[in-house]
């Protein structure tokens, strides 16, 4: 087997292919291909058994080119340097297809939260925020939630930063309980502009949604939500996929049922549904379905499994799901990809919206939370729509990247290079 490369190897990859197309020049191509800043700390944190153990933390900051960075903090066993580096670019790409006025970052902390205890997991929190106190703020790098962080730790964060800088300051971070400034409509958001996207491009493509089959890997908060809405608008999703493994049916999931189970349990291990067979991650992602949405981790399609895939179209919740390898394997076959930095900026969307609220000290309406989200994600989508058109022959990623890059490179080039 062929050992998938790093994520940063890819995403630097990725940026090298869109400067080609656009001709960006190669100081730009050289400052892009550079993260701004990369700040890398210890967090010790006595264990509730009295010991002090030490995590490794990251925040990395691509680029401040169209505004304050911005970008989540994951908790996983798996983040390293290299990894939160990748996403942080991914994240300036991503800002700058749906044109939000926000850079890219992205945080990290190397640990397995299943085996923290709630109240460790809050010293790691705060320990983290106060190590990475100067390059935060609502007009530096605002993070916000990723894998295994979600309100609380969000709350824990704008409090230790509030207590630093003496004065509540809720801009300083997205995703966080609507007691303490936090957006309506946030938790759904990601999983609702993936929706968007697979109900979008059905459209373009005369496809209705109501006769699709959706198979979707990964039932956090994104594929859960993502599968609970397009279950909602009439699609069958017929496999879903969590740490415990695959859940199939073809005659359509209870998707209701598995979102509930999945508020009280976390996972679906030991989902009861005796319609269900169980398969493995691995095999979800060979099934023949309409849609595919692998919303777990990066590396998930490769060189190894993409010429087994039977799906028509992709649309990537995740970020960094598909290697540049697949990605070719995939474009001679013909399925078609809605790329991460489109597909999954719902969230980052609403987080642009939460810190808009804050700054603003206004509240917004679920309403117009939702209203607002389609309207920029569904602009988005005609860009990156017209944009694959025009060029003929390109991928859904190329035409994304081309926007990004071309939006990125520009607010350079005027800013210039400082001194
Ligand atoms: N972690 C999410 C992402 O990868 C959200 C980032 C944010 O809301 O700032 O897009």
């Amino acid at each position: 087997m062929t050992k998938a490369k790093s994520p940063f190897t890819n995403a630097l990859e990725q940026l090298r292919l869109a400067c080609d197309y656009l001709g960006v020049e190669e100081n730009i191509y050289n400052f892009l291909s550079n993260p701004q800043q990369i700040v890398s700390v210890s967090i010790p944190v006595r264990m509730d058994n009295g010991k002090i153990e030490v995590f490794e933390g990251y925040r990395v900051l691509h680029s401040n080119a169209r505004g304050p960075g911005k970008g989540g903090i994951r908790y996983d066993s798996k983040v390293d340097m290299d990894e939160v580096m990748a996403l942080a670019m991914w994240m300036t790409w991503k800002c700058a297809v749906v044109n939000l006025p926000l850079g890219g970052a992205k945080g990290g902390v190397t640990c397995d939260p299943t085996k923290l205890s709630p109240r460790e997991v809050e010293k790691l929190t705060r320990r983290f925020t106060s190590s990475i106190i100067e390059v935060i703020g609502p007009q530096i790098d605002i993070p916000a939630p990723d894998m295994n962080t979600g309100p609380q730790e969000m709350a824990w964060i704008m409090d230790t930063y509030s207590m630093g800088v003496g004065k509540t300051v809720p801009g300083v971070v997205t995703g966080k309980p609507i007691e303490i400034g936090g957006s309506l409509g946030r938790n759904s958001a990601t999983g609702m502009g993936v929706s968007f996207m697979v109900r979008e491009l059905a459209k373009r493509k005369k496809i209705d949604l109501k006769k699709t089959t959706v198979v979707v890997q990964g039932f956090g908060n994104v594929g859960s939500w993502a599968a609970k809405t397009l279950n909602e608008w009439g699609a069958k999703i017929i496999a879903v996929s969590d740490i415990s493994g695959g859940y199939y049916n073809p005659e359509g999931l209870n998707i209701e049922k598995m979102f509930e189970y999945v508020q009280k349990h976390r996972i679906l291990e030991n989902y009861p549904d005796k319609k269900v067979k169980k398969i493995s991650n691995a095999e979800i992602l060979e099934l023949e379905c309409d849609f595919l949405i692998p919303a777990a981790l990066e590396n998930q399609i490769t060189a190894e499994n993409a010429g087994k895939l039977k799906c028509k179209f992709i649309v990537e919740g995740a970020n960094g799901p598909t290697t540049p390898e697949a990605d070719k394997i995939l474009f001679n076959k013909g399925i078609e990809i809605i790329p991460d930095i489109l597909a999954n900026a719902g969230g980052v969307t609403c987080s642009y919206f939460e810190w808009v609220q804050d700054l603003s000290a206004l509240r917004w309406s679920l309403e117009q939370v939702n209203e607002e989200l389609e309207k920029i994600m569904l602009d988005a989508f005609d860009q990156v729509y017209v944009m694959k058109e025009n060029k003929k022959k390109i991928s859904f990623r190329l035409a994304a990247y081309l926007i990004a890059v071309q939006r990125v490179a520009k607010a350079v080039e005027y800013r210039g290079f400082f001194p």
